[in-house]
């Protein structure tokens, strides 16, 4: 018998313990219909630890993520907690969190379901059965680079400025992880840059290229310059599989991408780490926020949630029957018309959180009957 993998699970504040609440349902129903088991603990973030330590990330729980073989989370943030110093904001102990697990690779797929195509802003066509991951390296590049700040030159004038700046190593691993999904996925891999103008990206585009040759010869390796790929990602998404780029231009990408599927509330994410003692560091969160206005109203749209937890099936775990289930249960429920109000259109059955999650149950019933 191989132990039980330990799960984390942080709630967080504003809507994050509801939707959390439906994945805890059907991890209960994956120990009592198909024998599969995980030690469950959980534990504070955000507003939610600051208000219990008075910190948004305690070393306790940090200790817990460390010690887990996945952690899931709900959100962070509200008013409640907006006049805090800046170091004590809830938002604080979720990049805290990232950066003590060395998560450097961001995974934020962007699937159209077809019941749900018309909810784009895009024509149907264009979007219906969209299925593309995008990599975002997320330790590294702009938003961290050195030196970076806001002088005074003594003239009136002021200087604002930031280094974009990449290592072979930094863009290696999170390459290997690019190539790696796309192996498992389409074989196609996009790598975007600007290496028309800036030596740190001629940089990230030579070592993809070289891993590629090296280690993925299997997989297909595409280049696009990033304002080319903005276009191409709202002209013809089907195009693509999987598209890996730097920190800055994969945080307004994957935007771009979440916006193909027309809610907020259907989209899942995976933060990765290193593989350390044959463990790989894996934080899994719905990209949207917390809700303050509709929290505690059994309102909250928990796909996006439940989609994290089958991506941490297949990746952290993998356990692909099982994320396949859950897949499978999610895109029945919305052919069958159920919506909450986020992603409601005319003709189809508004429901709750709750009614939500019960149907979620029945549907997993079904499809394992
Ligand atoms: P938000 O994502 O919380 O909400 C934006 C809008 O989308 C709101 O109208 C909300 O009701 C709706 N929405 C979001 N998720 C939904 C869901 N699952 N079901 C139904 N509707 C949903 O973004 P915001 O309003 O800008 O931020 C609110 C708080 O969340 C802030 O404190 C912000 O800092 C925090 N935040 C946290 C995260 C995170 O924890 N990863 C991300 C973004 C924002």
């Amino acid at each position: 018998m191989t132990a039980n993998k330990k799960l984390l699970m942080l709630p967080g504040d504003g809507i994050g313990p509801e939707v959390m609440a439906v994945v805890a349902r059907v991890i209960e129903w994956f120990g009592k219909r198909r024998q599969i088991s995980f030690d469950v603990e959980e534990g504070l973030i955000g507003g939610a630890s600051y208000d219990a330590h008075g910190t948004p990330l305690s070393d306790g729980t940090l200790e817990q993520a460390m010690a887990a073989d996945a952690v899931l989370l709900g959100a962070v943030g509200g008013p409640k907690w907006d006049d805090l110093e800046f170091s004590l904001k809830p938002e604080r102990g979720l990049l805290k969190i990232r950066k003590e697990m060395g998560l450097f690779a961001n995974l934020r797929p962007a699937v159209v379901f077809p019941a749900l195509a018309e909810a784009s802003t895009l024509k149907t066509e264009i979007v219906s059965g969209l299925d593309i991951m995008i990599v975002r390296e997320l330790t590294g590049g702009i938003y961290f680079g050195e030196p970076r700040g806001i002088e005074d030159l003594g003239n009136g004038e002021r200087r604002g400025f930031n280094t974009l700046v990449y290592t072979t190593s930094e863009i290696r691993r999170v390459g290997r992880v690019a190539f790696e999904l796309a192996q498992k996925r389409d074989r196609r891999l996009c790598s975007v840059d600007k290496a028309n103008v800036m030596e740190s990206t001629v940089l990230w585009r030579e070592e993809m290229i070289k891993l590629g040759a090296e280690e993925y010869p299997d997989v297909e390796l595409s280049h696009l310059y990033v304002d080319n790929a903005a276009m191409q990602l709202v002209r013809d998404p089907k195009q693509f599989d999987v598209m890996v780029t730097t920190n800055m231009f994969g945080d307004i990408l994957s935007d771009c991408a979440a916006m193909l599927t027309g809610s907020l509330g259907m989209l899942p994410s995976a933060s990765l780490g290193a593989e350390k003692d044959g463990r790989i560091p894996a934080l899994y969160e719905p990209v949207h926020g917390s809700a303050p206005d509709i929290a505690g109203k059994d309102m909250a749209n928990p796909l996006a949630t439940l989609s994290s937890f089958s991506m941490m099936l297949r990746y952290s775990f993998d356990l692909q029957a099982e994320a396949d289930l859950v897949d499978q249960a999610v895109t029945n429920i919305l052919a069958g018309g159920m919506r909450t109000a986020d992603i409601m259109q005319p003709g189809k059955a508004k429901v709750s959180t709750s009614v939500l999650s019960d149907a979620i149950i029945g549907e997993l019933d079904k499809l394992s009957a």
